[in-house]
């Protein structure tokens, strides 16, 4: 199973499980990830969702090279109302699919009308940093740390476009110009974590946070959650995301034009050498 579901009281644990891949999301996990969210929003039990990833890292973003790889795969489409992007030809196919996976789906889960929880460790990039957003607090071990590298395939970053919102401008532009990993100490600097605890109380720490929230009444949770949302909103998250999605876009394209794919020919080894080769050459 790519998802687990576990209740313990009142927190639903909801865990990404392809460790062998350091939980890279391949559509199959992202509609288990609904199926699972929905769960616990229809369980009057539950009054918190924890969100995990199995093994030593959260999450390591899509799915851009494992064998599990299903860009071609029709799911039961359910985030946006749009046609299917399967057999569809160049920009129609892909604004089809991340339109639905992708900017969809995340803004689906942000909506969820109870508190969500990312308990993050290991590795929390690009599209792991979309799963970690949409929730609502995020607790860090000490060894977690973040990044959005996807400026080296020459697009202004992941399709949930809220960096300037979860960092702040000036720190988003560093995060995105530069494509390095930042620490969990530095992520809490800047505001986008709310705690830093040792990774060997992770899970502890989180559940303690949880209980604690699950305290509160259900309805009164859900109506602040949406109070807060909204008021992120008015700050122009949703209307930024909605522009910057074309320019996300604009830029897949221009590398499918000019080059041999939408995604200027990297894969996740290819990322993975980029970064390495930078370190080596003395890029901090
Ligand atoms: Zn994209």
């Amino acid at each position: 199973m790519t998802v687990t579901y576990q209740r313990k009281g009142p927190v639903a644990i909801v865990t990404m499980n392809r460790p062998e891949y350091r939980n890279a999301q391949n559509s199959e996990m992202t509609y288990a990830l609904d199926a699972a969210f929905a769960r616990a929003v229809d369980d009057d039990e539950v009054k918190v969702i924890v969100l995990a990833g199995a093994g030593k890292h959260f999450s390591a973003g899509h799915d851009i090279g494992t064998p599990g790889r299903d860009v071609d795969v029709a799911y039961d489409r359910r985030a946006v109302m749009w046609w299917t992007h399967v057999d569809k030809p160049g920009g129609d196919q892909r604004y089809a699919r991340e339109l639905e996976v992708y900017l969809g789906m995340c803004r689906r889960w942000r909506e969820i009308p109870k508190p969500a929880i990312a308990m993050v460790q290991g590795a929390c990039i690009a599209g792991g940093l979309m799963l970690a957003w949409v929730c609502d607090l995020i607790v860090a071990s000490d060894d977690a740390f973040f990044s959005d590298p996807v400026v080296r395939m020459g697009i202004p970053g992941v399709e949930y476009f809220a960096h300037p919102w979860v960092l702040g401008p000036r720190a988003a532009k560093e995060f995105l110009f530069t494509g390095e990993r930042f620490s969990a100490e530095w992520a809490l600097e800047h505001g986008m974590v709310n705690r830093v605890v040792p990774r060997s109380s992770l899970e502890e720490s989180t559940l303690a946070l949880a209980n604690r929230i699950a305290d509160m009444p259900r309805f009164g949770l859900a109506l602040t959650k949406r109070a807060v949302n909204q008021a992120e909103d008015q700050m122009g998250l949703r209307a930024g995301m909605d522009s910057v999605f074309g320019l996300h876009h604009f830029a897949h394209s221009h590398n499918a034009e000019v080059g041999e794919d939408s995604l200027a020919g990297m894969d996740a080894r290819a990322m993975r050498d980029a970064a390495a080769s930078r370190d080596a050459t003395g890029g901090s």
